[in-house]
């Protein structure tokens, strides 16, 4: 059979770019998997998802916006001026691109259409290109492919690399898509998202499907060297409540505020993956030192919370002190001057044993072994709660001796990866406030600057939570406020690389901005309050009058370093669902 044509792909990308519903989205994505050889199905999955391959394998593009000008410049024989200037007025690389190849006089280098394995390989060797002279070889792999390419191809050849390809597609769109195209109906869609939690690799999940069936996506099991996507905590307020939604009896652990380590050792292997699993192996030679030398199994797959700590008082150390460690230089030395300890509190597999679908007090029982008495490792302190008192004291002490706050945990509930359930319930120390836990929205839209801020071309943000029983994002919130002169320049130039001419297709959204932008960034942001709101989709419901109302925030403000969350994607942002428990909880609590 004939393989699939680069062609085809960038039409679809121009039809996906302009679908208003996500219903045509996923018409339009799987007639595209649909059509895709078995071999070619993991390459075109990558290329959609606007990467070369999974995060956790660290493999980027290294493309600068300037290189890219470069290679246009090559395969279309205008200037990098001639570049540059097309650039500011279309504000797109992807419309350069076609708009130069449309125009140029050069003719296209190849009479052969490219294949979209083609592409893909060709990126590829282009992001592993490196040490000296690598600029230059890279500009030169992207000038061949432009050269060779149509206007239209050429456009989305250019925005891949950079990651601005503006499909505005997520992985439960593709996952969705999938289950389409192979299987005729959206039923398999749960399957491959059981699949996906293993192993964090749609393509993979993608290229088994294809060639093996849906009984091999349902054999699924963990493996080494394949992240496994984070179970996460559910919030509740008291310990009444916590354990009334356990059943009465449930473990109690101390709440550590560090960095979250999901470790895979294979003999002398050791791999470590963050919280959003990317692998961070580098930023932790001691933990890497204490699992070779500490742990005698063979094979294991564990969880736990690396902090700062001082072995010899035994005391915590701030997250402000544990933090100094994320760095790329002097890692070694800050290691000494500042080793972490790693609280372990999970297991996922032991000496090639699955224990996933284990109750957690069997994988505790066989975490506990598997760490002994190894240096810097220890499991996490906790308790077997049956009364809310014994759990209220927990809690205190736990808040007294620095820590966060507590997370219970169903004894028999299995490792359920990828999802916030109520087998682990955290409550931290400031729950009892107001709304004082901050939630985390993905930026849709944004406006421009008014009165004093119209220099910026900045006024604020348009922000949504994510809806994941829809695939959709839900407003929740404008945010005018918290933003500094650098900032609000900053916000405009990363967003403007994403802007999109009408609604995204995934977004909800009554309000309208002066700009859409594709839903990628996310932020943090504090508010002092969950009120109902008409102006808002998230969560809108009729009330008892019959008026449609969501949930809005109450003075909105940006926190953190005031910027985009580099480690968060926009699937990982606060749900309506979350925001729904959270109002309920805020009015129990009573806000003065
Ligand atoms: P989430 O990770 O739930 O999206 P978040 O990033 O805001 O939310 P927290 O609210 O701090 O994180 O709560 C969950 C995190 O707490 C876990 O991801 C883990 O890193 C950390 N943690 C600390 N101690 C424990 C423990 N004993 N059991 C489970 N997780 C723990």
């Amino acid at each position: 059979m004939d393989s699939m044509l680069f062609r085809e792909v960038a039409e679809h990308y121009e039809k996906l770019e302009a679908a208003s519903s996500r219903l045509k989205m996923m018409e339009l994505l799987s007639e595209l998997f649909k059509e895709a050889k078995q071999g070619e199905i993991r390459k075109l999955i990558y290329m959609t998802q606007g990467i070369l391959v999974p995060n956790f394998e660290g493999i980027e593009f290294g493309v600068a916006e300037k290189m890219l000008a470069e290679a246009i410049a090559a395969a279309t024989g205008y200037t990098k001026e001639q570049v540059e200037s097309a650039y500011k007025r279309h504000g797109d690389m992807g419309e350069t691109a076609l708009d130069l190849k449309k125009s140029t006089k050069l003719r296209r280098m190849s009479s052969k259409e490219l294949d979209a394995s083609e592409v893909y390989d060709t990126m590829l060797k282009m992001a592993k290109t490196s040490g000296q002279g690598s600029k230059d070889a890279k500009i030169k792999l992207l000038a061949e492919l432009l050269a060779s390419a149509s206007p239209l191809e050429a456009k989305y050849m250019a925005r891949y690399p950079i990651g601005q390809l503006r499909l505005g597609v997520g992985d439960s769109t593709i996952l969705e898509a999938l289950s389409i195209s192979m299987t005729g109906s959206r039923d398999a869609k749960k399957e491959l998202e059981n699949a996906y939690n293993l192993c964090s690799d749609l393509g993979e999940v993608g290229e088994t499907l294809a060639m093996k069936g849906i009984g091999a996506i349902n054999r699924f099991g963990v493996a080494l060297f394949k992240p496994i996507r984070p179970a996460l905590a559910e919030r509740l307020p008291t310990a009444e409540e916590i354990l009334k939604k356990m059943g009465g009896k449930c473990a109690v652990e101390q709440k550590y505020d560090g960095f979250r380590c999901q470790i895979h050792k294979d003999g002398k292997k050791v791999k470590i993956y963050s919280r959003n699993l990317e692998e961070t192996t580098g930023m932790y030679p001691d933990i890497v030192e204490y699992v070779t030398t500490g742990i005698k199994a063979q094979r294991t797959i564990f969880e736990g919370e690396a902090l700062a700590f001082n072995e010899s008082t035994e005391q915590f150390l701030p997250f402000q002190e544990t933090i100094q460690r994320k760095r790329k230089h002097g890692i070694e030395e800050k290691a000494t001057e500042l080793p972490l300890h790693l609280f372990a509190f999970d297991l996922m597999m032991l000496d090639d044993r699955d224990y996933m679908k284990e109750p957690y007090e069997t994988r505790r029982k066989a975490l506990e072994r598997t760490i002994g008495s190894a240096k810097g490792m220890s499991p996490t302190t906790r308790i077997i709660a049956i009364e809310a008192k014994q759990l209220e004291a927990f809690f205190e002490t736990s808040v007294e001796n620095g820590l966060e706050g507590i997370v219970a945990k169903d004894l028999n509930a299995p490792y359920i990866a990828g999802a916030r359930e109520f087998s682990w319930i955290k409550m931290k120390r400031s729950y009892k406030g107001a709304l004082s836990d901050t939630v985390d929205l993905v930026i849709v839209g944004y406006f421009l600057g008014r009165g004093s801020r119209a220099a910026f071309r900045f006024g604020g943000l348009l922000c949504a939570v994510y809806n994941p029983k829809r695939d959709i994002f839900e407003t929740i919130s404008k945010i005018g406020t918290g933003f500094t002169e650098a900032n609000m320049e900053a916000f405009r130039q990363l967003l403007d690389k994403s802007v999109v001419k009408s609604k995204p297709a995934r977004v909800d959204s009554d309000i309208t901005p002066d700009f859409w932008v594709e839903p990628k960034h996310v932020v943090t942001v504090r508010a002092d309050e969950i009120t109902k709101s008409p102006m808002h989709t998230c969560g809108r419901e009729r009330d008892e009058s019959g008026n449609e109302v969501g949930y809005a925030l109450r003075f909105p403000r940006i926190v953190g370093d005031g910027f985009v969350r580099k480690d968060k994607s926009t699937s990982e942002a606060t749900t309506t669902k979350e925001v729904k428990e959270m109002y309920r909880q805020q009015k129990r609590v009573g806000v003065s």
